[in-house]
Parts: structure tokens; sequence; C-alpha cells
């Protein structure tokens, strides 16, 4: 668990918008799974997102690199609208890492391998270039000497620490991570936070669903309470879990703290 160290310096309220989602909606079929979400990000800002499962944090935050469509509403990335446009979703999606649950690395392809393909495939970056790069972002995720493995000889905590460095790779301006800890064994998991606090330090934007609450005390500029496709609460950390507002916000922190 990340220490409830001093909380980061909080992100800069005037800095440009990151982010911005106004009156998004989403069906999944007849199922209403986004419900009028309005929520700005601003550059460098750290936003936590809990709520149980089901509420939609998943589809909410896939949106924003498209890889879940929305039907009604707005979505702006750095300065990019999400429509149909497969040229504005690329240079969306080339600004936008990801990091999933269960890491999705390629595992036919060795560490280093995993970590040089898009830039090499996407950014047409040389390959000595991209491996040079490759390893930077090894070491600072702490496991340089696995470059020349593959996925399934690497534990769970060391492969989500590849797959944040080959995000990095591709010098995202945001991070989006999905429930990044919660498919590793207890002991792993202060590593891949201890990851993700040191990004936050260094000012990147990142929307995290997670209940690692520690982490969210240590890092967030904001928490987010998702239920039933709905952003039910929306407060800085220490309200957040001191005053939490709405009954359901209290509902659910009362079962998972
Ligand atoms: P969370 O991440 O908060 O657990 P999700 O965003 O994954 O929630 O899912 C929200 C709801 O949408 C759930 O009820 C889920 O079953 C449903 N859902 C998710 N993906 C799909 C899909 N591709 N098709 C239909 N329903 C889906
Ligand atoms: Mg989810």
């Amino acid at each position: 668990m990340a220490s409830a160290a001093t909380a980061l310096q909080s992100a800069d309220a005037a800095a440009p918008v990151a982010v911005e989602m106004t009156d998004v909606n989403k069906w999944y079929g007849d199922f209403h799974v986004l419900k009028n979400i309005d929520l700005t990000v601003r550059r460098g800002e750290r936003i936590v997102i809990c709520g149980p499962s089901g509420s939609g944090k998943s589809t909410m935050i896939r949106c924003i690199n498209r890889l879940e469509e929305h039907q009604k509403g707005r979505i702006v990335v750095d300065g990019i609208e999400l429509t149909n446009d497969l040229k504005r979703i690329d240079e969306v999606r080339r600004e936008v890492g990801m990091v999933f649950q269960h890491f999705n690395l390629f595992p036919h392809l060795t560490v280093l391998e995993n970590c040089t393909l898009a830039p090499i495939w996407v950014r047409r970056m040389s390959k000595s270039d991209a491996n040079e790069r490759a390893m930077h972002f090894l070491e600072r995720v702490k496991i340089p000497e696995q470059a020349a493995k593959y996925p399934g000889q690497l534990s769970g905590g060391q492969q989500q620490r590849v797959a944040i460095a080959r995000a990095l790779c591709m010098n995202p301006k945001i991070m989006l991570f999905d429930e990044p800890t919660s498919a590793l064994d207890p002991e792993m998991v202060k590593e891949v936070l201890d990851t993700m606090v040191s990004l936050a330090e260094e000012g990147m934007t990142m929307l995290c669903v997670t209940h690692e609450m520690g982490f969210a005390r240590q890092v967030a500029d904001r928490v987010i309470f998702m239920d039933a496709g709905q952003i039910v609460e929306m407060n800085e950390p220490a309200a957040f879990f001191s005053n939490p507002q709405h009954e359901r916000t209290k509902l659910f922190l009362s079962q998972i703290l």
C-alpha cells in the first residue's frame, strides 16, 4: 500500500485542459452505462476513480482513448474532439497511454520488444533510438535487467511495470490506469504503486481507476466516486474521505476502508 505520506503539490488550477467530457452518455444496446458525465481534467492533474464493480469506471476511461465509443455528448482530449474521424482517434491514442488490469503485454515478444514495437511502427523511430528509449524507461521502472526476458518469465508486478514503461515509451501526455494493481499478489502492489507515485511526482496527467485509497490520499488532486453510470461525488481526497456527502459514497467507503 502507498504510505500516507504528505500529499503532492496540487495541480495548477489554471493549467490547460487535458480532458474535457461534456454530458457524455453511452449505451451498450439498451443498457445506459454512462449517464451525463461531465469532467474537466487539467494538465498535471491526478484523478482517482472508484466505485462499485459495474458502475462504469472502465467504460468511462476507455472512452477517453476511444476503446469505447460514446453516443452522446463531447469528449475533447488535448484539444482534439473524439468523433468517428479515424485520424483524430489515432492522434488522441498517441497522446494517451493506458495500463490495464491484466497487463496485456505481447507474450511472444521480449520485454524490450514490447517497449519498442509502437515507437518503431507508430512513431517511425529507428530501432536503436527505440531501444535506447525503452532501456531508459525500463530503468525508470527499475527492471532494466529483465529486458531480454519474455513476459511469462516475470512476476505480475514486474509485468505491470513493463506495461507502464511500454506506455511511457510513446511519450504520452495523459496516462490512464484501469485497476493496475487489482490482479497482483499483495506483495507486488507496492512496487507498482511506487512507480505510479513517481509518475505523479513528475507531473504526469493521470486518471486512475483504483481502490488503493492510500494511493488516492497520497497523490490524487480529486477523487471521483461513480455508481450506476454516474459521477455521484467528486472532491479532494481529504474531504472525500473524511466527509463523504452521499449515502452511496458512505456505504462504498465503509465496505472498502
Ligand atoms: P466497472 O469498470 O466500474 O466495473 P464497466 O465499465 O466495466 O464497470 O461496466 C459497466 C457496466 O457495463 C457493467 O454492467 C458491465 O456488465 C457492462 N458492460 C461492460 N462492457 C460491456 C459490453 N461490451 N457490452 C455490454 N455490456 C457491457
Ligand atoms: Mg472496470
